[in-house]
């Protein structure tokens, strides 16, 4: 048995229950990378994530992004795969 404190959706009263058990389902929200793309001049879509080409080069010379900044939320095999893609394209960027 827990003791779960919370707050009533919509009223915002507070509220205490007993219960056996407490799922989480939060969902996904978008990360807040604004102040760093404006900062570095790159293209942000619709739906907040920072415009990139297949293997996470952007706009702008010399800067890529990979992950959920360029996905959305999105999964860690996701982001482990376009992360690797992505490190081959900045390889090579360095070296050519
Ligand atoms: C609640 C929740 C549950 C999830 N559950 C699952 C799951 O069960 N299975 C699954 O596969 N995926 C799950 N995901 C998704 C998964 O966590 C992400 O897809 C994955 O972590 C993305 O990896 P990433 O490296 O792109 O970004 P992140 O893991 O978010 O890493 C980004 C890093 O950049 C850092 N950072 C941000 N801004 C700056 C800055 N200005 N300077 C320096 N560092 C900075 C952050 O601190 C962070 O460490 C879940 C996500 C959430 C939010």
């Amino acid at each position: 048995m827990l003791r779960w404190h919370g707050r009533e959706a919509g009223t915002g009263e507070a509220i205490v229950r007993d219960v056996d058990l407490v799922v989480l389902a939060m969902g996904f929200l978008h990360a807040d990378h604004q102040g760093a793309a404006d900062q570095l001049g790159l293209e942000v879509g619709a739906t907040g994530d920072i415009q990139v080409e297949p293997e996470g080069k952007t706009g702008v010379p010399g800067v890529f992004v990979t992950g959920d900044a360029a996905l959305g939320a999105s999964l860690v095999v996701r982001a482990i795969q376009t992360g690797r893609q992505t490190a081959k394209a900045v390889d090579g960027f360095l070296v050519g």
